[in-house]
């Protein structure tokens, strides 16, 4: 059995007139994500932590932001993509755990339904999928609600 850690970590801006779209959930706030695709900055950075496991590039290997065909897609795409990559080569996901750092919306009321989403998209069990938030207590672009980060890493075993 070989085992395979990966990370990923991604940041969009908030900006005025796009929904916000974390983990797959659209989030009531009065601020979306900019962004070539729909900025889900939690499904960019999971989507590197599993592709770093493999060492099979990173996200902008297979969706780059010049591409047409990504621009406002929802990445769920990406998700789906990445997970059949993985089967492809004989990887297993063993699991997944995302921080999101956020002063602002509140995310703790939509971390399940984001579990639900990343695990049906990776034909995973929700007890495979973990998603936590966390604020920097007011500090840097984050703490200045400027935008939203993300750190993932995801075990890969075949
Ligand atoms: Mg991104």
């Amino acid at each position: 059995m070989t085992t395979r850690i990966g990370s990923g970590y991604d940041v969009h801006a908030f900006t005025e007139g796009r929904p916000l779209i974390l983990g797959g959930v659209t989030i009531p706030h009065p601020y979306g994500l900019a962004g070539h695709s729909d900025a889900d900055t939690v499904i960019h950075a999971v989507v590197d932590a599993l592709l770093g496991a493999a060492a099979l590039g990173d996200i902008g290997t297979y969706f780059p932001s010049n591409d047409e065909r990504w621009k406002d897609r929802p990445s769920s795409v990406f998700l789906d993509y990445t997970g059949d990559l993985l089967h492809e080569q004989q990887w297993t996901i063993v699991n997944i755990d995302a921080t999101i750092i956020a002063e602002r919306p509140k995310l703790a009321p939509h971390i399940q339904a984001m579990r639900t989403h990343l695990a049906r998209h990776l034909r995973l069990s929700i007890d495979q999928v973990s998603i936590k938030a966390t604020t920097t207590d007011g500090l840097g672009f984050t703490g200045r609600r400027e935008g939203i980060a993300c750190h993932a890493v995801a075990l890969i075993e075949r």
